[in-house]
Protein backbone atom coordinates (compact mmCIF):
# COMPACT_ATOMS: atom_id res chain seq x y z
CA UNK A 1 0.00 0.00 0.00
CA UNK A 2 1.49 3.27 -0.55
CA UNK A 3 1.84 5.84 1.86
CA UNK A 4 -0.59 8.20 0.06
CA UNK A 5 -3.72 7.82 2.56
CA UNK A 6 -5.76 8.75 -0.75
CA UNK A 7 -4.83 6.03 -2.50
CA UNK A 8 -6.74 3.23 -0.84
CA UNK A 9 -7.41 1.27 -4.05
CA UNK A 10 -8.86 -1.81 -3.29
CA UNK A 11 -12.66 -1.15 -3.50
CA UNK A 12 -12.18 0.83 -6.75
CA UNK A 13 -13.62 -1.40 -9.35
CA UNK A 14 -16.21 -2.94 -7.08
CA UNK A 15 -19.91 -2.67 -8.27
CA UNK A 16 -21.58 -0.11 -6.10
CA UNK A 17 -24.38 -2.09 -5.88
CA UNK A 18 -26.09 -3.82 -2.65
CA UNK A 19 -24.78 -6.87 -1.57
CA UNK A 20 -22.01 -6.75 -4.14
CA UNK A 21 -18.72 -8.82 -3.07
CA UNK A 22 -15.56 -7.23 -1.85
CA UNK A 23 -11.81 -8.21 -2.77
CA UNK A 24 -10.77 -8.63 0.36
CA UNK A 25 -13.84 -9.27 2.69
CA UNK A 26 -13.18 -9.39 6.47
CA UNK A 27 -17.03 -9.93 7.75
CA UNK A 28 -19.24 -11.84 5.24
CA UNK A 29 -23.05 -11.40 6.52
CA UNK A 30 -25.60 -14.24 4.73
CA UNK A 31 -30.04 -13.70 5.21
CA UNK A 32 -29.65 -12.08 8.97
CA UNK A 33 -32.72 -11.34 10.54
CA UNK A 34 -33.70 -9.94 14.12
CA UNK A 35 -37.26 -9.10 14.80
CA UNK A 36 -38.65 -7.64 17.32
CA UNK A 37 -42.33 -8.51 18.02
CA UNK A 38 -44.19 -8.22 14.29
CA UNK A 39 -41.20 -5.75 13.03
CA UNK A 40 -38.59 -6.92 11.02
CA UNK A 41 -35.72 -4.51 12.58
CA UNK A 42 -32.95 -6.51 10.32
CA UNK A 43 -33.00 -8.52 7.26
CA UNK A 44 -29.97 -8.01 4.96
CA UNK A 45 -30.16 -10.97 2.24
CA UNK A 46 -26.29 -10.19 1.79
CA UNK A 47 -23.37 -8.05 3.16
CA UNK A 48 -19.33 -7.64 2.75
CA UNK A 49 -16.95 -5.56 4.87
CA UNK A 50 -13.42 -5.06 3.29
CA UNK A 51 -10.58 -5.66 5.19
CA UNK A 52 -8.24 -2.56 6.19
CA UNK A 53 -11.15 -0.22 5.11
CA UNK A 54 -13.77 2.12 7.07
CA UNK A 55 -17.33 1.56 6.01
CA UNK A 56 -19.76 3.92 7.21
CA UNK A 57 -23.37 2.57 7.73
CA UNK A 58 -26.40 5.22 6.96
CA UNK A 59 -29.92 5.37 7.11
CA UNK A 60 -33.35 6.72 8.89
CA UNK A 61 -33.32 6.02 12.70
CA UNK A 62 -35.11 2.88 13.29
CA UNK A 63 -33.82 1.28 10.35
CA UNK A 64 -31.65 -1.52 11.90
CA UNK A 65 -27.70 0.11 12.08
CA UNK A 66 -27.51 -0.69 15.98
CA UNK A 67 -29.48 -3.86 15.69
CA UNK A 68 -27.10 -5.25 12.79
CA UNK A 69 -24.05 -3.90 15.31
CA UNK A 70 -25.64 -5.83 18.30
CA UNK A 71 -25.96 -9.11 16.48
CA UNK A 72 -22.79 -9.31 14.47
CA UNK A 73 -20.67 -8.88 17.95
CA UNK A 74 -22.95 -11.50 20.09
CA UNK A 75 -25.00 -8.96 22.00
CA UNK A 76 -28.40 -10.13 20.59
CA UNK A 77 -29.34 -13.04 19.11
CA UNK A 78 -30.76 -12.94 15.50
CA UNK A 79 -33.80 -14.95 14.00
CA UNK A 80 -31.74 -16.83 11.46
CA UNK A 81 -28.75 -16.24 9.54
CA UNK A 82 -25.57 -16.88 9.17
CA UNK A 83 -22.10 -14.88 9.06
CA UNK A 84 -18.52 -15.05 8.83
CA UNK A 85 -15.69 -13.07 10.74
CA UNK A 86 -12.00 -13.68 9.50
CA UNK A 87 -13.18 -16.94 7.73
CA UNK A 88 -14.99 -18.31 11.25
CA UNK A 89 -18.37 -18.90 11.44
CA UNK A 90 -19.49 -16.35 13.94
CA UNK A 91 -23.57 -17.34 14.91
CA UNK A 92 -24.18 -18.40 18.34
CA UNK A 93 -20.91 -17.06 19.44
CA UNK A 94 -21.42 -15.15 22.48
CA UNK A 95 -20.06 -11.99 22.65
CA UNK A 96 -16.52 -11.96 24.70
CA UNK A 97 -15.32 -14.84 22.50
CA UNK A 98 -16.57 -12.96 19.34
CA UNK A 99 -14.12 -10.17 21.13
CA UNK A 100 -11.45 -12.61 21.35
CA UNK A 101 -11.45 -13.26 17.66
CA UNK A 102 -11.20 -9.47 17.00
CA UNK A 103 -14.29 -8.35 16.23
CA UNK A 104 -15.61 -5.38 18.82
CA UNK A 105 -17.96 -2.93 19.22
CA UNK A 106 -17.91 0.56 20.99
CA UNK A 107 -20.44 1.16 24.04
CA UNK A 108 -21.45 4.04 25.57
CA UNK A 109 -20.21 4.76 28.81
CA UNK A 110 -22.75 4.18 31.43
CA UNK A 111 -23.35 5.70 34.84
CA UNK A 112 -21.67 2.78 36.62
CA UNK A 113 -18.52 3.62 34.54
CA UNK A 114 -18.67 6.98 34.93
CA UNK A 115 -17.75 6.08 38.66
CA UNK A 116 -14.62 4.60 37.75
CA UNK A 117 -11.68 6.31 36.61
CA UNK A 118 -9.86 6.67 32.95
CA UNK A 119 -7.54 3.77 33.74
CA UNK A 120 -10.09 1.63 36.00
CA UNK A 121 -11.87 1.97 32.69
CA UNK A 122 -9.36 0.72 30.75
CA UNK A 123 -8.35 -2.26 32.65
CA UNK A 124 -12.22 -3.10 33.22
CA UNK A 125 -12.16 -3.34 29.31
CA UNK A 126 -9.55 -5.89 29.02
CA UNK A 127 -10.50 -8.58 31.67
CA UNK A 128 -14.40 -8.30 31.29
CA UNK A 129 -14.09 -8.32 27.13
CA UNK A 130 -12.05 -11.58 27.63
CA UNK A 131 -13.41 -13.31 30.69
CA UNK A 132 -10.07 -13.22 32.28
CA UNK A 133 -10.68 -12.28 35.69
CA UNK A 134 -11.19 -15.82 36.29
CA UNK A 135 -8.06 -17.15 34.49
CA UNK A 136 -6.51 -14.92 36.63
CA UNK A 137 -7.96 -16.57 40.61
CA UNK A 138 -6.87 -20.21 39.31
CA UNK A 139 -3.20 -19.14 37.78
CA UNK A 140 -2.39 -16.66 40.59
CA UNK A 141 1.19 -16.53 39.61
CA UNK A 142 0.39 -15.06 35.85
CA UNK A 143 -1.63 -12.40 37.26
CA UNK A 144 0.54 -9.74 38.03
CA UNK A 145 2.49 -10.58 34.12
CA UNK A 146 -0.96 -10.04 32.68
CA UNK A 147 -2.24 -7.22 34.92
CA UNK A 148 1.24 -5.30 34.33
CA UNK A 149 0.18 -6.63 29.96
CA UNK A 150 -3.12 -4.59 30.63
CA UNK A 151 -1.51 -1.96 32.34
CA UNK A 152 1.19 -1.48 29.38
CA UNK A 153 -1.62 -1.67 27.24
CA UNK A 154 -3.80 1.25 28.98
CA UNK A 155 -0.90 3.29 28.89
CA UNK A 156 -0.58 3.31 25.27
CA UNK A 157 -3.92 4.02 24.08
CA UNK A 158 -3.95 6.88 26.89
CA UNK A 159 -1.06 8.39 25.16
CA UNK A 160 -2.66 7.96 21.85
CA UNK A 161 -5.89 9.78 22.54
CA UNK A 162 -3.78 12.36 24.64
CA UNK A 163 -5.86 11.12 28.00
CA UNK A 164 -2.75 10.25 29.86
CA UNK A 165 -3.48 13.41 32.31
CA UNK A 166 -6.80 12.16 32.84
CA UNK A 167 -6.01 8.43 33.67
CA UNK A 168 -6.96 8.70 37.30
CA UNK A 169 -10.19 10.83 36.69
CA UNK A 170 -13.70 9.83 37.25
CA UNK A 171 -14.89 9.10 33.41
CA UNK A 172 -17.87 10.98 34.49
CA UNK A 173 -15.78 14.12 34.73
CA UNK A 174 -14.22 14.14 30.98
CA UNK A 175 -16.06 16.06 28.13
CA UNK A 176 -18.11 14.79 25.62
CA UNK A 177 -15.21 14.26 23.28
CA UNK A 178 -13.38 12.74 25.48
CA UNK A 179 -15.46 10.37 26.71
CA UNK A 180 -15.66 8.94 23.06
CA UNK A 181 -12.26 8.75 23.04
CA UNK A 182 -12.28 7.03 26.28
CA UNK A 183 -15.09 4.36 24.36
CA UNK A 184 -12.88 3.72 21.47
CA UNK A 185 -9.93 3.08 24.26
CA UNK A 186 -12.07 0.37 26.20
CA UNK A 187 -12.89 -1.26 22.84
CA UNK A 188 -9.43 -1.39 21.62
CA UNK A 189 -7.58 -2.73 24.98
CA UNK A 190 -8.48 -6.33 23.43
CA UNK A 191 -6.45 -5.40 20.39
CA UNK A 192 -9.33 -6.11 18.22
CA UNK A 193 -9.10 -6.61 14.01
CA UNK A 194 -12.45 -4.61 13.36
CA UNK A 195 -14.45 -2.05 15.44
CA UNK A 196 -18.00 -1.53 15.09
CA UNK A 197 -18.46 2.56 16.33
CA UNK A 198 -22.37 3.03 17.05
CA UNK A 199 -22.38 7.00 16.26
CA UNK A 200 -18.78 8.07 17.12
CA UNK A 201 -19.17 11.86 17.21
CA UNK A 202 -22.82 11.98 18.98
CA UNK A 203 -23.05 14.97 21.46
CA UNK A 204 -19.46 16.25 20.67
CA UNK A 205 -18.74 19.39 19.65
CA UNK A 206 -17.86 20.47 16.23
CA UNK A 207 -14.22 21.15 17.05
CA UNK A 208 -13.44 17.62 18.46
CA UNK A 209 -15.37 15.76 15.68
CA UNK A 210 -12.09 16.40 13.51
CA UNK A 211 -10.00 15.14 15.80
CA UNK A 212 -11.45 12.17 16.17
CA UNK A 213 -12.50 11.30 12.42
CA UNK A 214 -8.39 11.54 12.53
CA UNK A 215 -8.20 8.96 14.95
CA UNK A 216 -10.21 6.79 13.48
CA UNK A 217 -8.14 7.27 10.23
CA UNK A 218 -5.07 6.59 11.55
CA UNK A 219 -6.47 3.25 13.38
CA UNK A 220 -6.94 2.41 9.80
CA UNK A 221 -3.81 3.64 8.28
CA UNK A 222 -1.47 2.94 11.09
CA UNK A 223 -2.48 -0.48 12.32
CA UNK A 224 -4.72 -1.87 9.08
CA UNK A 225 -7.70 -2.02 11.71
CA UNK A 226 -10.76 -2.49 9.99
CA UNK A 227 -13.61 -0.10 11.23
CA UNK A 228 -17.39 0.12 10.91
CA UNK A 229 -19.69 3.22 11.86
CA UNK A 230 -22.67 4.63 11.75
CA UNK A 231 -23.07 8.18 11.60
CA UNK A 232 -25.72 10.87 10.54
CA UNK A 233 -23.66 13.58 9.95
CA UNK A 234 -22.66 13.36 5.86
CA UNK A 235 -19.75 15.43 6.22
CA UNK A 236 -18.17 12.48 8.85
CA UNK A 237 -19.20 10.06 6.25
CA UNK A 238 -17.81 11.51 3.07
CA UNK A 239 -14.57 12.74 5.05
CA UNK A 240 -13.58 9.59 6.27
CA UNK A 241 -15.34 6.39 4.56
CA UNK A 242 -13.76 4.31 1.85
CA UNK A 243 -17.11 2.98 1.49
CA UNK A 244 -20.78 3.44 2.12
CA UNK A 245 -23.61 1.18 3.01
CA UNK A 246 -26.92 2.35 3.32
CA UNK A 247 -29.63 0.48 5.38
CA UNK A 248 -33.52 1.12 5.60
CA UNK A 249 -36.27 -0.87 7.05
CA UNK A 250 -33.72 -3.41 8.16
CA UNK A 251 -32.31 -3.85 4.41
CA UNK A 252 -29.25 -2.88 2.77
CA UNK A 253 -30.95 -0.83 -0.22
CA UNK A 254 -27.13 0.64 -1.63
CA UNK A 255 -23.77 0.64 -1.02
CA UNK A 256 -20.98 1.89 -2.71
CA UNK A 257 -18.03 4.80 -2.96
CA UNK A 258 -18.69 7.71 -0.67
CA UNK A 259 -19.03 9.94 -3.96
CA UNK A 260 -21.81 7.68 -5.55
CA UNK A 261 -24.02 7.06 -2.33
CA UNK A 262 -25.15 11.26 -2.43
CA UNK A 263 -26.63 10.90 -5.55
CA UNK A 264 -28.33 7.64 -5.50
CA UNK A 265 -32.01 8.01 -5.95
CA UNK A 266 -32.62 4.86 -3.07
CA UNK A 267 -30.61 6.40 -0.93
CA UNK A 268 -31.72 10.12 -1.12
CA UNK A 269 -35.69 8.66 -1.15
CA UNK A 270 -35.04 6.18 1.77
CA UNK A 271 -32.71 8.58 3.72
CA UNK A 272 -31.07 11.93 2.53
CA UNK A 273 -34.37 13.49 1.39
CA UNK A 274 -35.51 13.07 4.64
CA UNK A 275 -33.15 14.06 6.70
CA UNK A 276 -33.88 17.72 8.09
CA UNK A 277 -31.56 20.36 7.48
CA UNK A 278 -29.52 18.22 5.04
CA UNK A 279 -28.32 20.03 2.35
CA UNK A 280 -29.41 18.38 -0.99
CA UNK A 281 -27.57 15.89 -3.00
CA UNK A 282 -25.47 17.60 -5.48
CA UNK A 283 -23.50 19.86 -3.05
CA UNK A 284 -22.58 16.60 -1.10
CA UNK A 285 -20.77 14.87 -3.23
CA UNK A 286 -19.15 18.41 -4.27
P1 LIG B 1 -31.10 2.39 14.23
O1 LIG B 1 -29.90 2.10 15.05
O2 LIG B 1 -30.86 2.26 12.77
O3 LIG B 1 -31.72 3.71 14.56
P2 LIG B 1 -32.28 0.21 15.72
O4 LIG B 1 -31.45 -0.96 15.35
O5 LIG B 1 -32.01 0.84 17.04
O6 LIG B 1 -32.23 1.29 14.56
O7 LIG B 1 -33.80 -0.21 15.71
C1 LIG B 1 -34.41 -0.86 14.60
C2 LIG B 1 -35.86 -1.10 14.92
O8 LIG B 1 -35.99 -2.10 15.93
C3 LIG B 1 -36.59 0.13 15.45
O9 LIG B 1 -37.91 0.13 14.94
C4 LIG B 1 -36.57 -0.08 16.94
O10 LIG B 1 -37.68 0.57 17.54
C5 LIG B 1 -36.67 -1.58 17.06
N1 LIG B 1 -35.98 -2.09 18.25
C6 LIG B 1 -34.66 -2.00 18.50
N2 LIG B 1 -34.34 -2.61 19.66
C7 LIG B 1 -35.53 -3.10 20.16
C8 LIG B 1 -35.87 -3.84 21.32
N3 LIG B 1 -34.95 -4.20 22.21
N4 LIG B 1 -37.17 -4.16 21.50
C9 LIG B 1 -38.10 -3.82 20.58
N5 LIG B 1 -37.84 -3.13 19.46
C10 LIG B 1 -36.57 -2.76 19.23
MG1 LIG C 1 -28.86 3.27 16.44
Amino acid sequence: MSDDTTAYTPLADVAAEPGVAKPDPLLKVDDVTRAFGGLMAVDVSHLEVQRGAITALIGPNGAGKSTLFNVLTGFDRPGSGRWWFDGKKMAHMPAYRVARHGLVRTFQLTKALSRLTVLENLQLAATGQRGEAITAAVFRPLWSRQERAIRHRADELLERFRLDHLRDEFAGTLSGGQRKLLELARALMVQPTMVMLDEPMAGVNPALTQSLLEHIVKLRDEEGLTVCFVEHDMDAVMGISDWVVCLAEGQVIAEGPPQSIGTNPAVIDAYLGKQHGTPPAEELTS
